[in-house]
């Protein structure tokens, strides 16, 4: 499997950021040694001393397409939940600054913890899905994927006009604003429409 992740997909987080705003969706990849198992901590990377959060919607992909209409893009997904993506924000900048890829800021390993995933078709609010974080027991982010610049069909379209969806692959949908640093020894608490999904902590 692969996980896909869109960057800059909500307005306040390109502005806090100070990026532009996009005409069509940017994506990058994370391995699947980004996965971090269920009930693990999250082992704070010895490479940076800026690691951020962002808390995202992640769809999951349930059939193979290529080139997908965005019409039909809603049947290549069915299910969801909500992960972190982690980011060295620190490395990331010196990329940036340089012209480099990203992915030494991206894409190490335990980069996107997620949670179990939820049938989309029994959500309550399936048009306007809320998802948030707490962190130390204080919300930090907080989102509503009718806030998105690009919809979920939109992205399945764009992403799928340059790399093949197979099944299982994840789509991290971009992160609201309010994304921040996390320390050794913080707690995340994740949450899909006030539900609690999973919960790690920072070793
Ligand atoms: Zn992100």
């Amino acid at each position: 499997m692969k996980i896909i992740c869109i960057g800059r997909n909500y307005l306040a987080h390109i502005k806090e950021l100070d990026n532009d705003l996009p005409t069509e969706p940017m994506f990058f990849l994370k391995p699947e040694t980004a996965l971090l198992a269920l009930g693990e901590p999250f082992p704070y990377p010895d490479f940076s001393h800026e690691i951020h959060y962002e808390t995202e919607l992640v769809l999951r992909v349930c059939k193979t397409g290529k080139a997908i209409d965005e019409k039909s893009a809603s049947e290549y997904y069915d299910a969801i939940t909500v992960g972190i993506d982690f980011t060295a924000r620190d490395l990331q900048s010196k990329c940036k600054a340089k012209g480099h890829p990203w992915e030494i800021a991206k894409a190490f390993d335990y980069s996107a913890p997620m949670g179990g995933f939820r049938k989309i078709n029994t959500l309550k609010h399936p048009e306007d899905i809320a998802f948030g974080m707490k962190l130390n027991d204080n919300w930090v982010q907080q989102g509503h994927s009718r806030d998105m610049i690009f919809s979920f069909d939109r992205i399945v379209a764009h992403v799928s006009r340059f790399v093949t969806l197979n099944e299982g692959d994840c789509i991290f949908t971009g992160t609201p604003q309010g994304v921040g640093e996390v320390h050794v020894g913080d707690k995340l608490e994740l949450f899909l429409e006030g539900d609690p999904v999973f919960e790690f902590e920072v070793k």
